[in-house]
């Protein structure tokens, strides 16, 4: 059930539906949205009696929800979801695309600092780099863990990156969240309803990778898991998925975007470097993501891919990202969005905690 709050409804208002909501025993999620704010609720385990909220100053419609994920969903908030970040003109489904370039993990503080001072200079806004390596071998490099995390707390101070880097399990979840701007899940997690849960409570955006093989449905239901948990800044990331396909790691589903686009408010960023393995295939559907809409890109840079711990075969050179940065930023003008050139992005003064603010709907 969605409670369409009267474009004039007042702060005090939707507080009221709220605490109403909350004492029949739900949960109630506040959306506010350019227009009006739409109210979700969850935790009912059948139909919710209408009787009490329709009558309450403010309201204007209740709505039954029919699809499997709510809050998620575009019936909860028509405008798309902007998250931005203090201190920054850095956003995730504003105009400008964003940016997130980084080596897959963290080798060295030097290796770190030598790929940072690259993409900064590109005009990446967020830096990745794998802290905890979910790694197909117990025996591959599983990450620095917490000496990563201080490294690109330092990268951070820095260059003025925001910092993108993955949690694991519930424990790493903890340290994610104190240390970096977004705490990526990644494709392997995205069932993992647990860490979902967990993630949810977390006080940064989250960025939600989609599952080997799952399908729209699936991944919009994993975003819900975050969302009903109160954490309503969660960024959708198209990695590729698993096909007969050999020709690359994995298939690139360009499609995803438009669908997810159509049925979510969120923004959807792209992952050409997991979604083709392979470098010489980076540039050219990073240039396809931007054309379709996408929100954004997650690249991996390294300065020496051939001796990287992981993932070198799909890690741009910095000169090689460089220069996808010239192309991408050509193929966003053509369809209205901007990428940021060298030193755009500098701090442009502080404003408070991360935020879910609003542009035109799609
Ligand atoms: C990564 O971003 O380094 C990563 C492990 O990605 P994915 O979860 O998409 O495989
Ligand atoms: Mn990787």
């Amino acid at each position: 059930m969605l409670v369409v709050m009267q474009a004039h409804a007042t702060a005090e208002d939707v507080r009221a539906v709220c605490e109403k909501i909350e004492s029949l025993g739900y949960r109630a999620h506040p959306l506010p949205g350019a227009e009006r704010t739409a109210i979700g609720i969850t935790g009912n385990k059948g139909e919710i009696e209408p009787g009490a909220l329709e009558e309450m100053p403010g309201v204007r419609e209740l709505i039954r929800v029919t699809k499997p994920y709510k809050l998620v969903s575009r019936d909860i908030k028509e405008d798309n979801t902007v998250i931005s970040f203090p201190g920054t003109d850095a956003t995730f489904g504003g105009p400008g695309l964003a940016i997130v370039a980084g080596p897959c993990a963290i080798e060295s503080r030097e290796q770190a600092f030598a790929v940072a001072e690259r993409v900064h200079r590109s005009g990446a806004q967020f830096f990745r780099g794998g802290a905890y390596k979910p790694r197909t071998s117990p025996y591959s490099f599983q990450g620095l863990e917490e000496e990563a995390l201080r490294i690109m707390a330092e990268i951070r101070e820095q260059f003025g990156l925001k910092i993108v880097t993955e949690a694991i399990d519930n424990e790493s979840l903890e340290l994610v969240d104190e240390y970096a701007d977004v705490i990526q899940i990644g494709a392997r997690n995205m069932q993992n309803f647990s860490l979902l849960k967990h993630a949810g409570r977390a006080r940064k955006p989250v960025l939600l990778k989609r599952g080997m093989s799952a399908t729209l449905e699936e991944f919009l239901m994993a975003a819900e898991y975050v969302m009903s948990e109160g954490n309503y800044q969660v960024i959708l990331c198209e990695r590729g998925v698993r096909t007969f396909a050999d020709h690359t790691r994995n298939t690139l589903d360009l499609s995803l975007i438009p669908a997810v686009q159509r049925l979510s408010h969120l923004p959807i960023l792209v992952d050409p470097s997991h979604g083709t393995g392979k470098r010489n295939k980076v540039t050219p559907l990073s240039r396809a993501s931007v054309a379709v809409g996408a929100d954004g890109l997650l690249i991996e840079v390294h300065c020496d891919p051939d001796k990287a711990l992981s993932d070198g075969m799909q890690s741009l050179y910095p000169d090689q990202f460089d220069e996808l940065m010239t192309q991408v930023r050509q193929i966003a003008a053509v369809v209205g969005r901007t990428v940021p050139a060298i030193g755009e992005h500098a701090e442009v003064g502080a404003t408070s905690k991360p935020d879910t603010g609003l542009r035109a709907a799609r």
